[in-house]
């Protein structure tokens, strides 16, 4: 069950409303890497975890997304409040301004309806703890993007608090993967064709226009076989010439 307390898990002060850099800031509301998206994964993940440890770490990081959306969703309202009264500031977001009356709703910077349909939820703990460090990347990268265009210190602070606890999620979702004791390219319980599975094609060969060529690096060499591309391989054998360039 659930319980709220009066009180922002950060304190938010917001010295010189934006409204334009609060219409950014509904990207972490109700965008695809936002708050919610992040609560509500983690929170349906949990739900479904049968790993009683596991289920404990998703239920807590999700619960402490719901605390991030209250803070980046009052931020964001500081931010926009100037769209209630001012024309100008409207024209930041009309839909808040004429719909909303200024305040916060569930959509990201361009307007588009928060959806389900951002979240990963897989059913297989090791899949859904590779989604949740995949989102937790995004979501710090969404905040460093803010604060690159922020100047007003009180939503700086409190947006690198932010950032700095999707860090902290990654770390726990990287070692209770870790700690599962797995291969890291176990997934599910069926193994791959052995025939395939250590084979690189090079499906991409000549140089580009940006004079890119061919890499050769650990991710084609080690424990691979580096072979032509298969289409290149099966167009020479019917035409009987070589079509590599
Ligand atoms: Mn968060
Ligand atoms: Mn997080």
């Amino acid at each position: 069950m659930y319980h709220h307390v009066k009180q922002l898990m950060y304190t938010v002060h917001v010295d010189n409303p934006d409204p334009r850099f609060g219409n950014m800031l509904l990207e972490q509301f109700g965008g695809p890497n936002g708050e919610l998206a992040a609560a509500m994964q983690y929170t349906v993940q949990a739900i479904n975890c049968e790993d009683g440890g596991r289920k404990d770490l998703l239920m807590d990081i999700g619960t402490e997304e719901i605390s991030h959306l209250e803070v980046i969703g009052n931020l964001a309202r500081l931010h926009l409040k100037p769209t209630k009264k001012s024309r100008q500031a409207a024209e930041a977001n009309p839909f808040i301004s004429i719909v909303g009356g200024g305040g916060v709703g569930l959509t990201n910077s361009m307007g588009v309806n928060w959806t389900a349909g951002y979240l990963k939820i897989s059913g297989q703990i090791e899949v859904d703890l590779r989604s949740n460090i995949a989102a937790e990347a995004r979501a710090k990268i969404t905040y460093e993007r803010l604060l690159n265009f922020c100047d007003d210190p009180g939503s700086k602070d409190a947006l690198m608090f932010l950032m700095t606890r999707e860090i902290a999620h990654m770390k726990s979702f990287m070692i209770a993967l870790d700690s599962l004791g797995k291969d890291p390219l176990e997934i599910g319980q069926m193994p791959p064709d052995r025939r395939f599975v250590n084979k690189y094609f090079n499906d991409s060969t000549g140089t580009g226009p940006e004079g890119e060529t061919d890499t050769r690096g650990p991710w084609n060499t080690d424990g691979f076989d580096f072979e032509d591309s298969p289409v290149l391989t099966s167009l020479s054998e019917s035409s009987g010439r070589r079509l590599r360039t």
